[in-house]
């Protein structure tokens, strides 16, 4: 049997017209006000709540400001307590679907320590890193929580609280608390978990898009 009809019974694309559109880089950057909002910041996040009071305020200022979705997140040197990087969900601004907060901020703290991998063997332990994500993983940041190095992931709301405002977790196991913590990889949840619902019921009360796989109305 051939190929279902929805793939390739197109004429092809012309080479020349093609060309335009193999890019060969891509950028994503978080919105403008981000790089105010960590301006003079002054907390010590000397507990898991304080961390994520963080994310969920990075999630909120990116609805707030209509910069993307309902998500925020950072990575947090666990012993120093020291702020490495955030991240706020720019799907929809950068024409990018992996562009969730969990990517970003994973991304951005391992560009600025300029290594692929946030894992750091014993006995040094002084460089552990967190990942703290305003709500649970969706599939494909599960996936990347491991390919990450990250020994702590901290959340805040739930899986089915992102669904409820009709996001889509994805094809992720389970029971993916277990995966992790049989990988070595600590997580904690429901961190804050009232007040990270509350910005996606505020996205949803303000109509935001719900982006996924189907393109947008
Ligand atoms: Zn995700």
């Amino acid at each position: 049997m051939g190929p279902s009809a929805r793939f390739g019974t197109l004429a092809p694309v012309g080479f020349e017209e093609n060309r335009a559109l193999l890019n060969t880089c891509f950028r994503a950057c978080l919105p403008a006000w981000t790089s105010d909002f960590l301006q003079d910041r002054q907390e010590d996040f000397s507990c898991d709540e304080a961390k994520m009071a963080l994310a969920v305020e990075l999630s909120r200022r990116n609805v707030l400001e209509g910069t993307g979705g309902p998500f925020g997140a950072a990575i947090f040197e666990s012993h120093s307590r020291r702020l490495i990087s955030v991240g706020v969900n720019v799907v929809v601004p950068t024409r990018l679907s992996i562009a969730h907060a969990e990517i970003m901020a994973l991304s951005l703290a391992q560009t600025a320590l300029d290594t692929h991998t946030l894992h750091v063997s014993a006995p040094d332990v002084s460089k552990v890193y967190e990942l703290v994500t305003s709500c649970e993983p969706c599939a494909m940041c599960f996936g990347a929580i491991p390919w990450s190095g990250v020994s702590r992931v901290l959340c805040g709301a739930t899986s089915e609280d992102a669904t409820a405002i009709g996001f889509d977790e994805g094809p992720k196991v389970e029971d993916w608390p277990s995966a992790l913590r049989a990988r070595g990889i600590e997580v904690t949840q429901e961190i804050l978990r009232a007040e990270a619902r509350s910005v996606l019921d505020t996205y949803r009360e303000r109509g935001g898009p719900i982006y996924g796989g189907q393109l947008l109305e």
